[in-house]
C-alpha cells in the first residue's frame, strides 16, 4: 500500500519540528495578541471561485473538489484566508470588536506536479490582521513573519514587497498591459498566451526569457497608482527602514490571488531552485465585504511549513531523544510494582519507558542504550521481594540501590541533575 500522489506521512522523527514551529508561532503570536483559529477542511466550493477569483490556478487547475452524498459541491481547502473570511463572517465576528488579529496552521491541498517543496497536501502557517486600513497592520504582520524566521534562525532570505494598487489602478493597467502583450502574443510562452485574456497580470510572473524580454518595454503598474495607493506604500517602506527591516521592491510581483490590493509580498529563500518562495502576503480591503461580511480591510500572509522545514531542519538540530529513565523487568509474574513506581515519576514529569519485551535483562539493557537512555531502573524478583530498585547508570555503569522508599528524594535529585 501507498500513499496517493503528492501527500506525505510525517514520522515521529520530523514531528519534533513541526511541533517546536508550531510551538514557536504561538509565542511569537501570543506575544503579539493573534489568537489561533481552527476553521474546518471541507468548505463550499463557492467560498474558493468567489474569493480567490475564477480565473487564478488556484481555482482553474489546482482544486480538490467533490459532490457529496447531500449534492453538495464541496472543496478540500487550498488556502486558509477565505476560510477565515468566512468565519469571520458566519460567525459575525465583526460584532464583538474592529480588530482581529488571527493565526492559523493546517493542511492545505492543490492539484499540483509534485516534487521538492510542491505537494498536494501541504501545511500553511499564516496570520489575519482583519480590521484596520493602517499601512502599520501591514508593518505588523511583516514584521512578525520575520521575526518567526529569525527565532528559527534562518538567515537567507529576501523580502520583496510591491503596491499592487487597487482594484481600478489594477483593471486600467490590466486593460494597457493586455494591449501591449497582445501585439507580441505570438512570442510569449504558452502558459502566459493562455493567461493573457483573463490571467494577465500573473503574465508578469513568467520565468520565460523571451516572456520576459518583451516585459521589459510593457507599461509599468506603478505608472497607474495614485496617490492613496502611492502613500499606503511609502509609508510601510519607511517604517520596514526603521525597523531595519531589508526589503527589494519588486515591481513584478503580483500573487496569484484575485483578492489582493495595495500591499503584495513575499518572503524567498536566497535558493535558485523554482520552489523557493516561502511566504505570501498581502492586503485585501475588499473580500470580507464581497463574501457578504462588514467593509473589513485586512492584510495577512501564508508560510508553507513543508519549504520551511527543508530550510530548517539541518539548522535546528532538535533532540529527539529525551529518554531518561529505562524500565527493565526482569520477572513478568511479579511486575504489578511497575505501576507503582511509574506513578511516582510521572509525579516528578522525567521521561521514561517502559521496556515492553520479554526478553533478558541484557537485552533490555542494550535496548537502553540504544534508546541514549541516561538510566535504567531494573526491577527483579530480588528487587520487588526487597522493595527497592537497581539503577544502574548507563555511562558510567555505576549500580546503584534505591529502597522504593527513598524514591522520591532520588528522583528530585535526578531531575535536577538532568535539568528537566
Ligand atoms: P507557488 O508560486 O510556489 O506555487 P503560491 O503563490 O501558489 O506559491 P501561496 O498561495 O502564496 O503560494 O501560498 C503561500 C505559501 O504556501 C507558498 O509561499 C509556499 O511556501 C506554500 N505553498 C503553496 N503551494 C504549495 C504546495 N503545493 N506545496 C507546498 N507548499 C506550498
Ligand atoms: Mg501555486
Amino acid at each position: 500500500m501507498q500513499p496517493i500522489r503528492g501527500v506525505r506521512d510525517i514520522l515521529p522523527n520530523e514531528i519534533i519540528l513541526w511541533q517546536y514551529i508550531y510551538d514557536l508561532a504561538n509565542e511569537v503570536f501570543t506575544l503579539s495578541n493573534y489568537q489561533e483559529i481552527r476553521t474546518p477542511i471541507l468548505e463550499n466550493t463557492e467560498l474558493f471561485k468567489r474569493s480567490i477569483g475564477n480565473y487564478t490556478d488556484i481555482v482553474n487547475k489546482e482544486m480538490y473538489n467533490f459532490i457529496d452524498q447531500g449534492n453538495r459541491d464541496i472543496t478540500l481547502r487550498p488556502e486558509g484566508t477565505s476560510s477565515i473570511v468566512r468565519a469571520f463572517i458566519s460567525n459575525k465576528l465583526y460584532l464583538q470588536q474592529r480588530i482581529h488579529k488571527l493565526w492559523y496552521l493546517g493542511p492545505m491541498f492543490r492539484y499540483e506536479r509534485p516534487q521538492k517543496g510542491r505537494q498536494r497536501q501541504f501545511h500553511q502557517l499564516g496570520i489575519e490582521c482583519i480590521g484596520s486600513q493602517n499601512p502599520i497592520a501591514d508593518v505588523e504582520v511583516i514584521r512578525l513573519a520575520i521575526q518567526l524566521l529569525k527565532s528559527l534562525k534562518l538567515n537567507h532570505y529576501i523580502l520583496e514587497i510591491n503596491s499592487i494598487g487597487n482594484f481600478q489602478e489594477r483593471s486600467q493597467y490590466k486593460s494597457k498591459l493586455k494591449d501591449y502583450l497582445n501585439k507580441y502574443k505570438n512570442d510569449l510562452d504558452k502558459d502566459s498566451q493562455n493567461r493573457l485574456n483573463n490571467n494577465t497580470l500573473r503574465i508578469l510572473d513568467s520565468k520565460n526569457i523571451k516572456t520576459q524580454e518583451i516585459l521589459k518595454k510593457a507599461p509599468k503598474l506603478t505608472h497607474f497608482l495614485q496617490i492613496e495607493s502611492i502613500e499606503h506604500f511609502n509609508e510601510i517602506c519607511n517604517h520596514l527602514d526603521y525597523i531595519d527591516i531589508q526589503y527589494t521592491i519588486n515591481d513584478k510581483l503580483v500573487r496569484g490571488l484575485d483578492y489582493y490590493n495595495y500591499t503584495a509580498f513575499e518572503i524567498k529563500t536566497k535558493e535558485s531552485n523554482n520552489q523557493n518562495t516561502i511566504c505570501g502576503g498581502g492586503r485585501y480591503d475588499q473580500l470580507i465585504q464581497q463574501l457578504g461580511g462588514p467593509n473589513t480591510p485586512s492584510v495577512g500572509w501564508a508560510i508553507g511549513i513543508e519549504r520551511l522545514i527543508l530550510l530548517v531542519k539541518d539548522i535546528l538540530q532538535i533532540n529527539n531523544n529525551n529518554i531518561i529513565i529505562y524500565i527493565a523487568i526482569q520477572d513478568i509474574q511479579i511486575s504489578y510494582k511497575v505501576w507503582d513506581i511509574v506513578k511516582i515519576i510521572e509525579k516528578y514529569k522525567i521521561n521514561f519507558e517502559i521496556d515492553l519485551s520479554i526478553n533478558h535483562l541484557n537485552k533490555q539493557l542494550k535496548k537502553a542504550n540504544q534508546l541514549c537512555a541516561k538510566i535504567c531502573f531494573i526491577l527483579g524478583k530480588k528487587e520487588i521481594i526487597n522493595n527497592y530498585i537497581t539503577v544502574k547508570w548507563l555511562e558510567t555503569r555505576i549500580q546503584q540501590e534505591i529502597s522504593i522508599n527513598h524514591l522520591p528524594k532520588y528522583l528530585q535529585y535526578l531531575k535536577t541533575h538532568f535539568k528537566t
